[in-house]
């Protein structure tokens, strides 16, 4: 099967989605590739600050995520020996510190909007597997697996929304610069007791942050960080102790851990890493999101980074001039943005056991 668009982007997380509802909104034709079969993977970032609710809002998107269920964030506690210390308020003019948004909910809405223009065109469960190249060495179009049927896409251009393992920037060679932060994460989720706000509480672990993330719908996500490379050795410790060490930073939610975490295995472990790339295209093919500059969870960037990058590049591709997309203008301006927060990311990491000095 063959199919020719303007526009092939390859990835449906809230980059990809979001860049593909703004081109079919220009009139673009756009063919939006997702490997997944249901879109909205868990533990992914789901907190939107206030820059990716301004887009959302820019877009008129905003009211039908907070119609399908979101939670704003009232307060950053870090808590010592089970209570309290510190307090932050959200600034009165952004009124929250982060909103949770189940990314189930943010991408139906971006798909359902552009799924309303004859331009635009999705494809879930293909995985796209190759890059075809022109004789003059530019990129054209893309070679993907569609229920172990190959299919063919010519388009413009390809964009590579495709996350932090991208197959696109791979099979483009462009650069990529791995950096390790010293740390690895175990992720997981319980149900959140009755009385309890919604709010981001942070505790600290030995030396090892610990932070706890209200969801909508009545969930806490918990991401606990372990010394990179060490989840093979103490997966092979006693769990018990281990897990003790949360009730009693945490004794509000005793009931809800012991009944949801009860072996390593209900932990999923994240491999942390930040990334960057000094290209973000090249011959046809341009980056976006984790794809070019993989961040951390630190500070809640990395998916409003995505749709910032989908908005920066939605308003520089033209129909009539595809194939002269000039990608300098955004890439200079976003790779600045991008080494901030990485630098922000950074220092976050570092300082962090700080906060706890006076318990030393
Ligand atoms: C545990 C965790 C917690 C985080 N918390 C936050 C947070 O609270 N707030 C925040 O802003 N950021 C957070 N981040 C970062 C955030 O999740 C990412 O930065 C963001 O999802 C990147 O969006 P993206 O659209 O660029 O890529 P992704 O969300 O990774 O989406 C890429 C998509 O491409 C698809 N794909 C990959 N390869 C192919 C292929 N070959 N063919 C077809 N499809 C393909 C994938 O299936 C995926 O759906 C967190 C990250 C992790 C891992």
């Amino acid at each position: 099967m063959k199919y020719k668009v303007d526009v092939c982007i390859v990835g449906a997380g809230p980059g990809g989605a979001l860049l593909g509802y703004l081109l079919a909104k220009k009139n673009v034709s756009v063919m939006l590739l997702e490997q997944h079969q249901a879109i909205g993977k868990a533990f992914r970032g789901e907190h939107l600050n206030e820059e990716g609710e301004a887009i959302l809002k820019k877009y008129g998107l905003f009211e039908d995520v907070e119609q399908a269920g979101l939670l704003r964030m009232e307060k950053l506690e870090y808590w010592h020996a089970g209570k309290p210390f510190k307090t932050i308020l959200p600034d009165s003019k952004v009124g929250h510190l982060g909103i949770h948004v189940p990314q189930v909910h943010l991408l139906t809405v971006l798909l359902q909007a552009a799924q309303k223009y004859p331009s635009f065109t999705s494809m879930m469960n293909t995985k796209v597997v190759e890059l075809i190249k022109e004789e003059s060495g530019s990129y054209c179009g893309v070679k993907a697996l569609t229920d172990k049927q190959e299919i063919l896409i010519e388009c413009g251009i390809i964009i590579g929304a495709d996350g932090r393992y991208s197959t696109v920037r791979k099979k483009a060679e462009i650069d990529v610069t791995i950096r390790k932060h010293g740390f690895d994460l175990l992720w997981a989720r319980i149900p959140a007791p009755d009385d309890w706000e919604p709010s981001i509480r942070m505790a600290l672990i030995g030396d090892k942050q610990l932070s706890l993330f209200t969801q909508a719908m009545g969930f806490i996500q918990i991401g606990w960080n372990i010394e990179e490379g060490s989840f093979p050795k103490l997966r092979k410790q006693p769990f018990t102790p281990f897990i003790e060490q949360l009730i009693e930073a945490f004794p509000q939610l005793e009931k809800s851990v012991r009944q949801h975490i009860q072996s390593w295995r209900d932990f999923v472990l994240l491999d942390v890493y930040s990334s960057t790339s000094e290209s973000w295209g090249r011959d046809g093919v341009a980056l976006i999101g984790d794809a070019v500059h993989t961040m951390t969870p630190t500070g809640a960037f990395g998916l409003n980074s995505s749709l910032k990058d989908a908005d920066c590049l939605a308003a520089l591709i033209d129909k009539d001039y595809i194939k002269q997309l000039d990608l300098m203008d955004c890439a200079t301006k976003r790779k600045k943005e991008i080494e901030k927060l990485q630098a922000i990311q950074v220092e976050k990491e570092q300082t962090f056991a700080s906060q706890f000095v006076v318990f030393a």
